[in-house]
């Protein structure tokens, strides 16, 4: 197949290109490099089935040639980076998604939407199943992201109903691994870094909001399973294993063998207090579920940030 991914130089589409390239497709990988870094496919330049364009998906695409499917994950998605470019984060969920479906109309392609657990916001409901609707606020900070993803979806579903393009949603939850940029903002770079320099480990708030990490190998897996299946509706893929990140941050100090202090800062505003996914759903369709634990994903990524920082210096 001949695959278009959007966001390709950041942390996701990097590790998708790889996938796509071992399984023998073609890639045309596509960043304006907004958040990600020309270093996540220095790798793949020169690999014959691989192709970088340097464009804002804002603008319409014109590409040469057929394209089978359109992964698009181009978009912020650290909550500094969001808050940084919100116009930008707004318009490349909302333009961005729609000339890309556009794009996939006119070449026959399909479209997987790289959605997310925030569209649940400050969930009512616990672990988060894809028939809840959510609890967000729609003029908050958070909402150049949340709200922007939910139009994406929304365009998503009913430009399917309106032309029948094969279409399909993920709802990714908190995911990490190699090539996160150490700069990224989210907590799992954050407390690595942190404890591998021995500075204070920055608690937002008390601690006790919950997250479910995912190693990104699972996520991947995940995706290339669902483009085999014929399912619409949206899919929550993460690892449903729940963290306080106060539990968090002393799992990454004793992992890292590190003398860090933790310390508190302030909450961001709106920032979720629980979240878990509820995977019935992609265990039934896909017979998917995550195999990495998180002493390995941990193990691979904290050995990841270790050569990134001696990189930097
Ligand atoms: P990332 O910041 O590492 O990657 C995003 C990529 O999109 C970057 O390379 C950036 O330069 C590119 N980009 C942004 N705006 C663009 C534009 N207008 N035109 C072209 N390229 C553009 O983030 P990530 O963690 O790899 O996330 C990728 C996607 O997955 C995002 O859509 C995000 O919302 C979604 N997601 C990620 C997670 C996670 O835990 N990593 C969770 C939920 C959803
Ligand atoms: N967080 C933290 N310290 C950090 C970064 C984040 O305590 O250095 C908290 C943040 O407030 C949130 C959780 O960790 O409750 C996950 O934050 P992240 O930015 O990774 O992603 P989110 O799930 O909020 O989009």
């Amino acid at each position: 197949m001949r695959i278009l991914i959007t966001g390709a130089a950041g942390f996701l589409g990097s590790h998708l290109a790889d996938r796509a390239i071992a399984s023998g497709h073609q890639v045309i990988a596509v960043d304006n490099f907004l958040t990600g870094r020309e270093i996540n496919l220095a790798h793949l330049q020169g690999n014959r089935s691989f192709q970088l364009l340097n464009r804002d998906v804002i603008a319409p695409l014109e590409l040469d040639g057929p394209v089978d499917w359109i992964l698009h994950f181009a978009s912020p998605a650290s909550p500094p980076k969001y808050l940084r470019f919100p116009v930008e984060t707004m318009r490349v969920n909302g333009e961005g998604t729609l000339h890309l479906l556009e794009l996939a109309q006119r070449k026959k392609a399909g479209f997987l939407l790289a959605s997310t657990s925030e569209v649940y916001g400050d969930p009512m409901v616990h672990p988060q199943v894809e028939g809840y609707w959510g609890n967000v606020n729609s003029v908050g900070p958070r909402a150049v992201y949340d709200e922007s993803k939910r139009f994406a979806e929304a365009l998503t579903a009913n430009h399917r109903r309106q032309t029948g393009l094969p279409t399909r949603i993920i709802r990714i939850f908190n995911t990490y691994g190699p090539r996160m940029d150490p700069e990224d903002g989210r907590v799992v770079s954050n407390f690595i870094c942190q404890a591998l320099r021995n500075r204070p480990i920055e608690i937002y708030g008390d601690g006790r909001q919950t997250r479910s990490f995912q190693f990104v190998d699972d996520l991947v897996e995940g995706i290339f399973r669902l483009l085999e299946v014929d399912y619409s509706d949206p899919v929550n893929l993460g690892n449903p294993q729940e963290f306080t990140i106060a539990d968090f941050a002393h799992l990454v100090k004793a992992r890292t063998g590190s003398a860090s202090s933790l310390v508190f800062k302030d909450l961001p505003v709106d920032d979720p207090r629980r979240r878990c996914p509820d995977i019935s759903l992609a265990r039934r369709i896909l017979g998917w579920s995550p195999r990495v634990s998180i002493e390995e994903g941990l193990g691979r990524t904290i050995e990841y940030f270790q050569q990134e920082l001696r990189r930097a210096g």
